[in-house]
């Protein structure tokens, strides 16, 4: 007996790897991205301003957040971010 195990038909068996497989990826992706958060939150921590290396300017962080998406300096060269 196979208690607290449910027994799947082998077809639903592989749509639920599918899904699963799916599930995956789009956790991947959320964790790409929650990387990404995490590094600019880390440095919106350690100072009171930030400078952004595309223009040079300094912004408070809530406005540098706003301005990094419209940059153009940094939009010409992403890597400098
Ligand atoms: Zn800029």
């Amino acid at each position: 007996m196979n208690r607290g195990n449910v027994e799947v038909p082998e077809q639903d068996e592989e749509s639920l790897v599918e899904r699963l497989e799916e599930l995956q990826l789009k956790l991947q992706d959320m964790e790409q991205s929650q990387k990404v958060l995490r590094r600019i939150k880390h440095a919106f921590k350690q100072t009171l301003e930030v400078k952004c290396r595309g223009c040079s300017k300094t912004f408070k962080p809530v406005i540098f957040k706003a301005h990094v998406l419209s940059c153009q300096k940094l939009l010409e060269d992403p890597d400098s971010f």
